[in-house]
């Protein structure tokens, strides 16, 4: 075969069936939790202003190096959202919602990211957010909804990690004690890190590489530095998932790449996935950020979960099967007329899947085909039949022999053969 012209961008992928299928499911899942959770979908154009994604802060690496930007024909500069929770807090602030808001989104994102298995440049992201309310059992019962999200969908090993950021002075004082830390340990981080430290010390905790591995299970915790409130808060949230009896480990170290977290911060980590790709989702508490997109001062919480990363681990654990798809009925006519399309439109209308094959083909070539369609019934019209007002159904698979029905009653036929 021909080389193709042209392939798909480095990082992108071309999702087909049975994964397109297994995506939309898992996203209706996700839709029916967070609907029954009182949340309502927003979805946010997949462009904004750069300064939207700016204001997560200069020291993310989502803001300094992965966004996709351009100038546009009017000469605004726009970039390719890398993710969603910014877009968010732009949307409260310009519509200005009831509070506390609750809403969730669903979409892809875009970041210029070193692409491997499980990390692409164009990803899709389930995720939802409340703004306007500081209550810790918001924070719980969001956890919540991504819990339970995972375990509708089948997954088992999946790992809740919680941690408390503490409020901003807590941060900064940890944050300092932390540069002091990683100052006198310099020399075994590596370069990246290094870099990192300059900008933001608290974000080289978020490295993964293997030579900062030492270093940072050394470091001190931010458990040390909560104010008696943040801490408060932590233990509501705990006792909150206690209570439903959500499994979770408390991970000191845990700080998340972006910014503007605060307080309560999670991570769900998929066990059954390479741990340099195992992280699935995560979220937190971002008391700040809408009043740095020029906003009222309302605190937020919230969370994404990577929809491909999910994906991969539900193939490493089996489950979330694709829902069928295959035509449950095979029109095969051969007649002059329009009576097979008319029959397959018949038969979609009851909610059935029928396809056909082109109606130029022989009587033998569409059978042939409907053999090979993984349809469960062909239904057949020939001249002789039509001529009889009949129709015959042949089990494409188990048991039964071909029969003929009158054509007034195909649809109860064949609607009794496929229960
Ligand atoms: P983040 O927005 O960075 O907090 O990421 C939330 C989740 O989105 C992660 O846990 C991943 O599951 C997923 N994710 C983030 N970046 C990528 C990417 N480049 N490719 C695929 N999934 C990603």
């Amino acid at each position: 075969m021909a080389q193709p012209l042209f392939r798909s961008p480095p990082g992108t992928r071309d999702l087909m069936p049975p994964d397109t299928d297994r995506m939309r499911a898992m996203v209706s899942v996700f839709a029916d939790e967070a609907t029954k959770a009182g949340f309502g979908q927003v979805t946010p154009p997949m462009f904004e202003d750069i300064g939207v994604f700016v204001r997560l802060g200069e020291a993310t690496d989502v803001v300094t190096k992965e966004l996709y930007s351009f100038e546009d024909k009017g000469g605004r500069t726009i970039a390719l959202r890398p993710e969603q929770t910014a877009s968010l807090c732009r949307v409260f602030v310009e519509q200005r919602p009831l509070t506390p808001w609750k809403a969730w989104y669903y979409g892809a994102n875009f970041r210029y990211e070193a692409s491997q298995k499980g990390r692409y440049r164009q990803f899709d992201q389930v995720g939802a957010e409340v703004i306007g309310s500081a209550d810790p059992d918001l924070d719980t019962e969001l956890i919540a909804l991504a819990a339970r999200f995972y375990e509708r969908l089948g997954l088992r090993n999946v790992r809740l990690m919680v941690n408390s950021l503490g409020d901003p002075a807590d941060r900064a004082a940890y944050t300092e004690a932390l540069r002091n830390y990683f100052t006198d340990n310099v020399a075994d981080l590596t370069e990246q890190s290094q870099e990192t430290l300059a900008r933001n010390p608290l974000r080289v905790m978020d490295s993964k590489r293997e030579p900062d591995q030492a270093i940072i299970a050394s470091a001190p915790t931010l458990a040390d530095f909560l104010s008696s409130e943040a801490a408060a808060a932590f233990d509501r949230v705990q006792a909150g998932l206690k209570a439903m009896n959500i499994p979770f480990d408390i991970e000191p170290r845990l700080v998340r790449g972006l910014d503007y977290y605060n307080r309560t911060t999670f991570e769900f980590a998929a066990e059954s996935l390479d741990a340099a790709q195992n992280a699935v989702g995560g979220g937190g508490r971002y008391d700040g950020l809408v009043a740095n997109l020029g906003g009222p001062d309302e605190p937020g919480i919230g969370f994404a979960l990577g929809v491909d990363r999910t994906l991969l681990a539900c193939d490493a654990e089996g489950v979330m099967g694709a829902p069928a798809t295959n035509p449950q009925v095979w029109i095969v006519a051969a007649t002059a007329g329009v009576e097979g399309i008319a029959i397959v439109d018949q038969l979609r209308r009851l909610g059935l899947r029928v396809d056909k094959a082109e109606s130029s083909k022989s009587m033998k070539a569409q059978m042939k085909r409907a053999n090979k369609s993984g349809a469960d019934v062909a239904v057949i019209i020939g001249e002789d039949e039509l001529a009889r007002g009949e129709a015959s159904i042949k089990p494409l698979r188990g048991q039964g022999d071909q029969h003929s029905v009158p054509i007034e009653q195909l649809e109860t036929a064949v609607q009794e053969y496929l229960e």
